[in-house]
Parts: structure tokens; sequence; C-alpha cells
């Protein structure tokens, strides 16, 4: 099996190694969603380390604005523009979340404005950005959380953020699809578990990929013999 995404980290909002993942598309390295965590390991292993590109372009792809995925955005932007001089894109999945991150960079975090870039799914206009796809996470957020259906080395990718249900997903997971899904081993309400999830994709010939894990343990337990596996770590945890 290919990797297509490798991860930062892989954990709910409650770990050290909070969830998001990146890969690169031509000379731009995409990372999906940045909590500080994971800031720290790019910052540590150095962008053009894990695009593999020489001054790769760095984007990062927002799911939704909970802390576990946004907070290391600002001190990313901070960064690449007065230490290592380049410019970050950010790329919203809607209008109003597109809104709702200005003002956590601009006004809240402080960022100049020439500093970065802001655009929304449909502004982005990149090849490998293919669906936006909204779905129901927490009730606080409704409206505001998305997923995305990627096109990378001719692989059908759906990465579901964080999700409470499957379905909005499971019109885009056509045969040989990666799905990279939301799994729980508690029931929150606001993320899937893992039981449901693998009961609901059961059947469907796609590789399935366990992420945001709040007890990696028992998830890979409930996993075992499903075919289902754990997203793949880039480099070493931090613990
Ligand atoms: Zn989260
Ligand atoms: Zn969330």
């Amino acid at each position: 099996m290919r990797e297509i995404l490798r991860f930062l980290g892989r954990g709910s909002a409650f770990t050290d190694e909070n969830n998001s993942a990146f890969f690169t598309s031509g000379n731009e390295l995409v990372l999906t969603d940045l909590p500080m965590s994971s800031f720290c390991k790019l910052r540590r292993y150095g962008p053009d380390t894990l695009s593999g590109k020489e001054n790769c372009d760095i984007t990062v792809l927002v799911t939704h604005t909970h802390g576990d995925h946004t907070g290391g955005i600002a001190t990313l932007i901070h960064y690449t523009f007065y230490v290592i001089k380049r410019k970050v894109t950010v790329i919203a999945p809607s209008q109003e979340v597109a809104d709702d991150l200005r003002l956590l960079i601009e006004r809240l975090e402080g960022c100049c404005p020439e500093s970065f870039e802001l655009v929304t799914a449909n502004e982005a206009n990149r090849p490998w950005l293919k669906d936006v796809i909204p779905t129901h996470h927490a009730p606080q957020l409704e409206g505001r959380c998305f997923g995305y259906r990627f096109c990378i080395d001719g692989e059908n990718v759906v990465y579901t953020g964080d999700t409470a249900v499957i379905e909005p997903f499971l019109p885009y997971l056509e045969k040989g699809t990666y799905l990279y899904s939301d799994s729980s081993a508690y029931n929150s309400g606001v993320h899937i578990s893992v039981h449901e999830l693998i009961e609901k994709t059961a059947g469907l010939d796609i590789h399935l990929y366990l992420m945001h894990l709040d007890d990696p343990e028992k998830i890979l337990a409930a996993a075992a013999g499903t075919g289902a596996q754990l997203a793949p770590l880039f480099g070493q945890q931090s613990c």
C-alpha cells in the first residue's frame, strides 16, 4: 500500500501530538490543519525536509477552527515570514471560516497582512483539491466543520477532519479510496466511534486509516482483523 498522507500527530485534542497530516504536490507542502505540536515538528525538521523540495511553498488547509487544528498557524506565519523569509498560504473551507481565521490570525495573533495569504478553497484553485465536504462535529461550530476530497498522485483521498458522522463522506468512497477518518474509543457525540466507522465502511474496497485518536490502544484493538490501520506518523513521537 502506498503512503499518501503522513502525520505530524494523530492524537485527539487532549493528547501531546494533535492531529495533522501533510503531503507534497509539485513544489507545495500542504498541511491539513496545524496544531502547535505540528508547528514544533515542522520547525524541527524543516519544511523542505518534509516536502522533499527546496524552498517549497507552504500551505495550511483548515478543516475547522478548534485550537487543536489551528493553534500553530499564526506562529508558523510569524516564523516563516521573519525567520525563513517565506509566506504561508492558508486555505479556508468557506468564507465564514475564512472570516473567523482572519480574526484569529490578524486581530488576536497579530500577524501582519503581508505575512500570509488567506483564501477560500474555491479561490485557491489547487489541482489536488477536489471537494469540500461539510460535516457535523461540535454543535457550537455547526456549519463550520469540513472534510475534503483530494487527488494526490492519481489516488482518490478523503480526509474527514473532525466528524461525528461518516455519511457525508460515503458518496466519495469509490473503490481504492484512501480514507483518513476521525475515530474515537469513547462516545463523546462529537467524534465518530471506531466501531461505527468500521461497521459503516465494511465491504467497501478502500484503504481505511484511523486518525484523531483518543485512545490508540483501544482503537487498535477495535480495528484488529478489519484491515483498518492507524494513520502513519512521520518522524519521532515526542512522547
Ligand atoms: Zn480535533
Ligand atoms: Zn474539533
